[in-house]
């Protein structure tokens, strides 16, 4: 096996600790993680403030404030979508549908995921489990978490037992934890199409 620390033209020894060219250093085992996070100011609904209808992965949820947001600002969906992309060392979810682009304005974030999940199968990968928390200090997501996962599970194509969503409060410090702001993270785990593992 060629020495991982061999220099070359393009490494030369010294330009990176050990001169590394390149060659993985482990073989590909054909699994791939990722992480997502996403924040989103939450204000006052309209006409009061610039907030739209509080929705986290595609489940409505009833609030006096929402996100601020081009589209329409579902934050556990674009965690999720940058999570994906990340696992295949992708462009991240700005990149892809940048926050300008009129024909984002209020989109359905489903359609985020979904490229995400497209661009997951194109390069020859499935969703193995992904696992998720919400950062909220009210209301209180447990009466939604059944939707979310169910939602969450038909747009990875994976079932619902595979998916977690937790929820948390930010114990009322910080602007999250003031109600001003919902914070999202998410991790994913891929495989090789038509890999097994044990
Ligand atoms: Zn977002």
């Amino acid at each position: 096996m060629t020495d991982p620390r061999r220099a070359t033209p393009d490494h030369p020894a010294g330009a990176v600790p050990g001169g590394y060219d390149g060659t993985p250093a482990h073989p590909d085992i054909g699994l791939r993680i990722g992480m997502g996070y996403d924040l989103h100011r939450l204000e006052p609904l309209a006409p009061h403030g610039a907030g739209r209808p509080l929705v986290l992965a595609g489940v409505p949820i009833e609030h006096d404030r929402g996100p601020v947001a081009h589209s329409d600002g579902d934050a556990l969906y674009h965690a999720i979508t940058d999570a994906l992309l990340g696992a295949l060392a992708q462009h991240d979810i700005g990149a892809l549908f940048p926050d300008d682009d009129p024909r984002h304005e209020s989109a359905d974030s489903a359609i985020f995921l979904d490229e995400a999940v497209r661009r997951v199968h194109e390069a020859g990968w499935r969703v193995v489990n992904a696992d998720c928390v919400v950062v909220l200090e009210r209301p209180r997501i447990g009466p939604h978490r059944g939707d979310m996962r169910r939602n969450i599970a038909a747009r990875l194509m994976t079932p619902a037992e595979r998916i977690g969503v937790k929820g948390k409060t930010h114990e009322r410090v910080d602007a999250v934890g003031e109600g001003r702001a919902v914070e999202t993270h998410a991790v994913v785990l891929l495989a090789r199409a038509g890999a097994h593992h044990a």
